[in-house]
């Protein structure tokens, strides 16, 4: 459906986007994950159309999106991470306004309806953009996308911004897309990507670090131990997580040590990493006899799909320090809501006059069971 070939955009001396290749299939769900200024946005906007290529091919379903722009973007339905919204438009003026502009032939009434449904708009078709909340402003961007039913929807961050109970319903609503159509969200939000899509791609400054389902990904870069061990060294004091840090660093084997927080008066944990041909437990107790160090406590552990990202945007650490974006994408980590507390989004009425309607409504309904 998507066929994406050694892509690369450039900014002047900068390549944002370097030599990209990858295909989505029909009716999958790809996840593009990476820090911010890594170049998801880009990509999106080269995938959608809307800026060119320096370079590479960009097929969508067959068409080439440069040779024939027109028909490859008839097949995409695009969400920029700023929804286009007429804020001065109804949701509904703005719906027919779009299904004009798409040149959509589908039965225009039977269509919007289908959508709003979908959506979940249909109660607020007559208010004005402006006076909806973020989270429905999010969800009528998602409406416009959806006019004239593309099969392709490149979604930019469809969550920035919203709040847990939004995030939620948004990313239902993707799901239950990904079942007709075929989905590419951008996000630098771990925990949404793995519950939102099938497939996930890491971008990382510019190139495709990692390519596969959560699972595959992992598999792949587990040809490293990882490890977390307590050491209690000889002075209680900083200078023991140096000499200890040092140590475990000369152990034939061991690739990464990094002192974590101290955990005891003193006394700190060292998340090792080592290549999985050596078994570097042995080792390490053979060093902590000979200093007389004592281990207080010893972790083996499975690199998680975070443990990968945070390896593969932050484990270049001479990279990383001179690129600050990388480092704010990782403060970016938020909490999976998706077993939190649930419940739908209520749209809140900010308009005092559109308050005066909607009570002016109520009163006069006299209907009972009102839900
Ligand atoms: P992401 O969406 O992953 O946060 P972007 O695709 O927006 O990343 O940006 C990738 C890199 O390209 C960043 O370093 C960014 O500063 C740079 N960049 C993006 N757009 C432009 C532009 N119009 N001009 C110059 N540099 C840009």
């Amino acid at each position: 459906m998507i066929e994406v070939r050694n892509l690369s955009k450039r900014y002047g001396d900068k390549k944002a986007v370097n030599d990209i290749s990858f295909s989505v299939g029909k009716g999958e769900i790809l996840g593009f994950l990476g820090p911010n200024g890594a170049g998801k946005s880009t990509t999106m906007n080269m995938l959608t159309g809307y800026i060119s290529s320096t370079s590479g091919q960009i097929l969508i379903n067959g068409v080439d999106i440069l040779e024939n722009p027109i028909e490859a973007k008839s097949n995409i339905g695009y969400l920029p991470e700023i929804p286009p919204l007429y804020v001065d438009m109804t949701v509904d003026g703005y719906l027919n306004f779009m299904y004009d502009l798409k040149k959509c032939k589908l039965t225009r009434k039977a269509h919007l309806k289908e959508i709003c449904d979908l959506c979940k708009i249909s109660h607020v078709r007559e208010r004005l953009i402006r006076n909806l909340s973020k989270g429905y402003k999010q969800r009528v961007g998602l409406a416009q996308a959806l006019i004239n039913n593309p099969p392709v929807l490149i979604l930019d961050e469809p969550t920035v911004g919203l709040d847990p109970s939004q995030i939620i319903e948004i990313r239902s609503l993707i799901k239950k897309l990904g079942k007709n159509h075929t989905v590419v969200l951008s996000s630098h939000i771990l925990p949404e990507i793995q519950a939102v899509c099938d497939r996930i791609i890491i971008i990382n400054k510019g190139v495709i670090a990692a390519d596969g389902t959560a699972a595959e990904i992992a598999d792949k870069l587990t040809n490293e131990h990882k490890m977390t061990v307590r050491i209690e060294g000889s002075t209680h004091t900083a200078s023991d997580k140096q000499e200890i840090t040092d140590a475990l660093k000369s152990i034939d084997g061991i690739k990464y040590v990094r002192a974590d927080m101290e955990r005891e008066k003193g006394i700190y944990d060292y998340d090792i990493e080592s290549n999985e041909e050596i078994d570097v437990r042995r080792a390490i107790n053979t060093l902590c006899r000979e200093k007389d160090w004592n281990i207080l406590m010893f972790q083996l552990s499975d690199m998680t799909l975070e443990d990968i990202f945070m390896k593969i945007t932050s484990g270049d650490i001479t990279a990383v320090k001179s690129n600050d974006e990388n480092s704010s994408a990782l403060a970016g980590y938020e909490i999976d809501f998706e077993n939190g507390s649930s419940g739908a989004e209520k749209e809140t009425v900010s308009d005092s006059s559109e308050i005066k309607e909607k009570k002016d409504k109520k009163s006069s309904s006299k209907k009972g069971g009102d839900k």
